[in-house]
């Protein structure tokens, strides 16, 4: 949902749409332009820094050396704008089948239903060995309860930049109900207040049944393979220009002109400076910075080099673009908020190949759940403040049936942090006073909404596409009701 006035038709045959990176949102504006805005598919042009499509959902490695899943590709979904996206394009192995119909049928009639609900969603040190954590309930005390209250029934402009450590108690950051939050969230204290607010909003109502995975979709394989893959495939059968190892580095902008125009993209295509005329016919989307930007890889053998040593050469390429718009207008945003805590709130994700089932049914003694039932499993006295994420198998087309494969973040990797996001360091989808430009990806604001899913990324797309090609269809809105979720924290 947006706040944005209508915007007037353009004309799709007259419109050249250039999508900056190439991860789930763009590809996400990209399908909505051929569908539902008539664009000619050889008018869209992807251009991104990396080899190939999915910024930050690549997948790497083998069963030999040990594959590489990112965290955000464990083999489920859930998300209005990304079905919708998803029942847009054609499955490549089920004719006259979107890929969200064939996901359906395969994982209703080819796949052992899952239990009704996961039993262990968080573990701990028992006195005989390792135990499930009651996460029923909210068992918060009357002061965190009626604090709880408060935080929600207050207006983002009051919360201002507090932090949700100003709004809280400590002893609330020791409950396991708060844990919950942290975990399923990437939240921490000292995150902003604001974003906080918009999670209970969303998902007080769901927070114990989100883990269960029976009522989300199920992919055959993790997420780059079964939903990147073939919507890439889709937009280059249509005719799409993609356009890789190519880095954006500049976008020319009229400011004479009102509301701003792009004139111009600057690129580096293999290293070669080129410069692309902008019509205020055709329209630019951004995807703003990137999720996994100056991540640093390790082996079986050796951990991830230290972050702390050139890793701004190695992100800033994501950011720059972010940065030179942010100095032609504040209503771009400034990425300074991200980019200057970026060490602290680095989360380490990791994934575990394992030869032989003993993982798996040690797992399943544990927490009597079978892998795939449950989304996230914390373990709840580890100083990493680990979660673990144990997907039905395989995870990979090929992945021999004696490999499992288990991902997981560490929270808190480095132990220490004052990460604040501070609202209004986001720009809108549609930055204001400009005419043919949208920003896409988890750094943009859309009201009400939490970043750190794949939806947000689509829903952005999804707004840009209407907005700058002046569609009637808004994305479908977010679902809240304030008293049903103050009555959930009051029983
Ligand atoms: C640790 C972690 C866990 C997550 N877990 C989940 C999860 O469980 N479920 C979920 O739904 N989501 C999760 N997410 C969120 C996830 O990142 C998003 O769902 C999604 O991958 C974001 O897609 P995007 O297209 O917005 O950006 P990205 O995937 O980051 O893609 C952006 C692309 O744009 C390119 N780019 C940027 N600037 C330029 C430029 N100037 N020139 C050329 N190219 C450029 C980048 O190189 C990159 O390829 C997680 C994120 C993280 C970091």
């Amino acid at each position: 949902m947006t706040t944005h006035l209508h915007r007037p038709y353009r004309e799709p045959n007259h419109t050249q749409a250039w999508l900056i990176g190439s991860g789930i949102a763009s590809l996400s504006a990209a399908v909505h332009l051929i569908n539902d805005a008539k664009v000619p598919a050889a008018n869209i042009h992807i251009l991104d820094l990396h080899s190939g499509s999915g910024g930050g959902m690549n997948p790497s490695g083998d069963a030999e050396n040990g594959y590489f899943l990112p965290f955000e590709c464990h083999p489920h979904f859930y998300g209005s704008c990304l079905e919708k996206l998803l029942s847009a394009v054609p499955s490549q192995t089920e004719a006259n089948k979107s890929i969200l119909d064939a996901i359906r049928s395969s994982g209703q009639f080819q796949r052992p239903p899952p239990q009704d609900y996961a039993l262990a969603r968080a573990l701990k040190q028992g006195e005989s060995g390792p135990e499930a954590v009651d996460t029923k309930g909210i068992h918060i005390g009357v002061k965190n309860r009626m604090a709880l209250i408060r935080l929600m029934l207050e207006s983002e402009k009051m919360l201002g930049s507090h932090t949700i450590k100003d709004m809280m108690d400590e002893s609330f950051f020791e409950t396991t109900f708060w844990m919950l939050w942290a975990t399923s969230f990437s939240l921490q204290p000292w995150h902003s207040a604001v974003e906080f607010h918009r999670h209970l909003r969303k998902y007080l109502e769901d927070i114990q049944s989100l883990n269960n995975l029976k009522t989300s979709n199920r992919t055959e394989y993790n997420l780059y393979e079964s939903l990147i893959v073939p919507i890439t495939a889709y937009l280059n059968n249509e005719g799409i220009d993609f356009r890789f190892n190519t880095e954006v580095t500049n976008i020319r902008i009229n400011r004479e002109e009102q509301p701003h125009i792009a004139t111009e993209i600057e690129l580096l295509e293999d290293g070669t400076e080129h410069y692309v005329r902008i019509e205020p016919t055709d329209v630019v989307v951004i995807t703003l910075g990137a999720t996994s930007s100056g991540a640093a890889l390790g082996t079986n053998n050796s951990p991830p080099p230290n972050l702390s040593s050139g890793w701004e050469d190695r992100m800033l390429c994501d950011w720059r673009l972010w940065q030179k718009l942010s100095q032609v207008s504040p209503n771009f945003g400034d990425p300074t908020n991200f980019l200057s805590q970026s060490l602290r709130s680095a989360v380490e994700c990791f994934t575990t190949t394992f030869k032989g089932p003993e993982f798996m049914k040690l797992y399943e003694t544990l927490t009597h759940d079978r892998p795939g039932t449950g989304a996230l499993v914390t373990l709840t006295e580890t100083n990493w403040s680990i979660t673990l994420s144990i997907p039905h198998q395989p995870v990979f087309h090929g992945q021999a049936n004696d490999v499992n494969i288990v991902c997981g973040y560490a929270l808190s990797p480095l132990n220490e942090g004052n990460y604040v996001k501070k609202p209004m360091s986001r720009p809108q989808v549609i930055p204001d006073n400009t005419g043919n430009i949208a920003c896409v990806g988890q750094f943009v604001e859309i009201m009400d909404d939490t970043t750190l899913n794949m939806d947000y990324s689509v829903r952005g797309g999804q707004i840009a596409v209407t907005e700058l090609m002046g569609l009637p269809e808004k994305p479908e809105k977010l679902k809240k009701s304030l008293l049903l979720e103050i009555f959930d924290l009051i029983i």
